[in-house]
């Protein structure tokens, strides 16, 4: 909206007076705070970098300034009041601002122009892509094989990816001669500068093509998606991620691809957890089968075993199998399981299963309940009875 239009002098943070020089140096501070390479992907962020940019544009010019001071908005913009924006013809603007490009030249690894000067022809690492895997406990612990959906951009196979239709290759821009740049002197406050521009030509690609290709409109690039298997390995947990190098979108101009993150979830088992690679059970007894000692059913992820419970275990004791745990992910061997074991005592008994249980208490002493004995020794002692 252009009404939403700040003021040229508050975005840049100086008043009406402001020098040359000052001017500069609050542009200066301004594009480095906002610089796109700083702040990837941050639309607010390159908003404002553009707003800083336009702003210094028609205040470091003379003219535009002194139409801007007397008009506003409307003594510099043509489309003001008709609806349309300024953005569109900043493009390539980047490199007005003489040394300038040596500050950012510095500070952003030789790259200043947030891509305005990069050769459009180099090769270029394709996006990496993401999808996510739904797992059962098993299937995470053993490995398996699962299908995704993936969304990707691949090269047109029609056109081999240049975009020009088959039997036709693209040609070079007479105008800038592939380099999509285009260099034009200019005037300004601070002496003759030699620009670069986006070719108006070839749009900065470089090439043209007269024949695109119909499959991909000659974008030489197509967006789909796909079912793709991928081999999950075992020992695999919740919230890990498998990097499927080269599995993401095409490369440009002979680049690699990118990469195919998957996400895994894994749902909870309804008998096992686990930690690490070891998974963990609890399995409730009887008070008898603790009492007497037993043979157990222990089940694990290899099926069920047997286990030998020995004479008065207690609730809580825990015992481990050794090597029954999880593949170690990407080594040999396993993990443990360890097993917890719950003493259940008896509900809604009746009155005969009552009465034994009262003549098997009649009988017993403080010789089978040690822990309880040695716990009301200790509670005498602290009442000093
Ligand atoms: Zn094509
Ligand atoms: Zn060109």
């Amino acid at each position: 909206m252009a009404e939403d239009k700040r003021d040229y002098y508050e975005v840049l943070g100086v008043d009406k007076s402001v020098s040359d020089d000052e001017l500069k140096k609050a542009y200066r501070k301004a594009a480095k705070k906002y610089h796109p390479d700083l702040h990837p992907g941050d639309a607010e962020a390159e908003k404002s970098f553009k707003e800083v940019n336009e702003a210094y544009e028609v205040l470091s010019d003379k003219e535009k300034r002194a139409r801007y001071d007397q008009f506003g908005h409307a003594g510099v913009d043509p489309n003001f009041g008709a609806g349309g924006g300024y953005g569109g013809g900043f493009g390539g603007g980047f490199g007005d601002f003489g040394d300038l490009g040596d500050i950012f030249g510095s500070f952003f690894g030789g790259g200043f122009g947030g891509g305005s000067r990069r050769n459009p022809n180099a090769p270029r690492r394709g996006n990496d892509t993401a999808a996510s895997v739904n797992l059962s406990f098993e299937e995470a612990a053993k490995g398996c094989k699962k299908t995704v959906k993936v969304t990707k951009i691949e090269n047109c196979n029609e056109c081999g990816g240049t975009g020009a239709e088959k039997g036709t290759s693209p040609k070079t821009c007479p105008v800038c001669h592939g380099s999509g740049q285009v260099s034009a002197t200019q005037r300004t406050p601070f002496g003759v500068m030699q620009t670069q521009k986006v070719c108006d030509h070839c749009h900065g690609s470089g090439k043209i093509i007269d024949n695109p290709c119909r499959k991909c409109a000659g974008k030489g690039r197509i967006r789909h998606t796909v079912e793709q298997t991928v081999e999950i390995p075992a020992g695999i947990d919740d919230g890990q991620i498998i990097n499927l190098r080269g599995g993401g979108d095409a490369g440009v101009n002979g680049g690699p691809s990118g990469d195919l993150r998957i996400n895994v979830n894994v749902r909870p088992h309804p008998i096992f957890e686990r930690d690490g690679f070891d998974v963990y059970c609890e399995i409730p007894i009887t008070f008898t089968q603790a009492a007497l000692g037993a043979e157990i059913t222990v089940p694990t992820l290899d099926g069920k075993v047997k286990f030998t419970i020995h004479e008065g275990t207690q609730p809580g004791d825990e015992f481990k199998l050794r090597g029954k745990g999880i593949q170690r992910l990407n080594y040999s061997g396993k993990g443990d399981q360890y097993v917890k074991i719950n003493v259940e005592v008896p509900k809604d008994l009746s009155k005969t299963q009552k009465e034994k249980l009262k003549e098997f208490d009649s009988v017993t002493d403080d010789k089978n309940y040690r822990k309880r004995k040695t716990f009301m020794d200790k509670v005498k002692d602290f009442f000093n009875e």
